[in-house]
């Protein structure tokens, strides 16, 4: 039993699609669908794969407008011949994905580039640790889909309070931390500082994505449990203070 993670690339696409429905899972995490034609042949291989999405600010006449438009990066959660669901956080801070995911009315377009290239976990991990904040549930489900029932496991998951946690369809159960008025990721942290190499699984795989401050304490922990960092996933998805993130690849 092992895993090895393999990189793959896709033809990269720019598809239009439609805003045809939208379901609050919580008072600040959105659940949208992405609709029309354009997705016949869509895919994402890795389960943390993003998708560029291009917010016009009105009707675009052509392919370069589109392109022109303000883009942010977001995790294909499921999709289907001519749909494909997508996962918001809804933060306070102004921010354009966040506002059009709240507010845009249905039938807004918008456009889908990619994903270009995926991490594709291949084989099984003895065990495994997803860590993440609302930015990542979309790729917690998608790695949590793959644990097999019975395996070693433990999902965690900061949000700001009770009131805003999920539901997340996994083998085990969700461990939520909650950070208050404290800075994003400051309770993600704690977890992850706090895990010695007593805690480590048999031939764990680690997923960690959060506020890019994570990232520092994510690696340490990788070095900790003695694991090559080609083997695991840990990502900074945002950062504060800073519009249009762009994580290193
Ligand atoms: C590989 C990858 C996959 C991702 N998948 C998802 C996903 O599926 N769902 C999802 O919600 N996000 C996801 N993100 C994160 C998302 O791209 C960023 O949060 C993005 O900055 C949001 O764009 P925006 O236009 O709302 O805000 P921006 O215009 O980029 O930022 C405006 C302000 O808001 C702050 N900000 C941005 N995001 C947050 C946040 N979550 N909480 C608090 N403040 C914030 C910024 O620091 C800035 O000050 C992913 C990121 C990466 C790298």
């Amino acid at each position: 039993m092992s895993f090895s993670i393999e990189r793959r690339s896709l033809e990269l696409r720019l598809r239009t699609v439609a805003l045809t429905a939208r379901e609050w899972l919580a008072p600040d995490f959105v659940r949208t669908r992405l609709s029309g034609e354009d997705l016949a042949r869509f895919d994402s291989l890795g389960s943390d794969d993003h998708i560029r999405l291009f917010f016009p600010a009105g009707p675009v006449d052509s392919v370069e407008d589109l392109r022109a438009a303000p883009s942010r990066e977001y995790t294909p959660l499921a999709w289907g011949e001519d749909w494909l669901d997508v996962e918001f956080a809804v933060h306070g801070d102004e921010g354009v994905a966040a506002r059009w995911a709240a507010d845009a009315p249905l039938g807004s377009s918008i456009g889908v580039g990619g994903p270009r290239g995926s991490a594709v976990l291949e084989g099984t991990p003895g065990s495994w640790l997803l860590v993440g904040d609302e930015t990542a549930i979309p790729a917690i489900r998608r790695f949590s889909a793959l644990i097999p029932a019975g395996a070693t496991a433990r999902i965690v998951i900061e949000t700001v309070s009770a009131g805003r946690e999920v539901e997340i369809d996994a083998p085990v159960e969700v461990e939520w931390l909650h950070r208050g008025d404290a800075p994003a990721g400051s309770a993600l942290i704690a977890f992850v500082d706090a895990l010695t190499e007593a805690d480590a699984g048999a031939d764990p795989f680690v997923f960690i994505a959060a506020e890019q401050s994570i990232v520092k304490p994510g690696r340490a922990l990788l070095e900790r449990w003695g694991i090559d960092p080609g083997r695991a996933i840990v990502k900074g998805y945002w950062k504060r203070g800073q519009a249009e993130y762009h994580a290193p690849h």
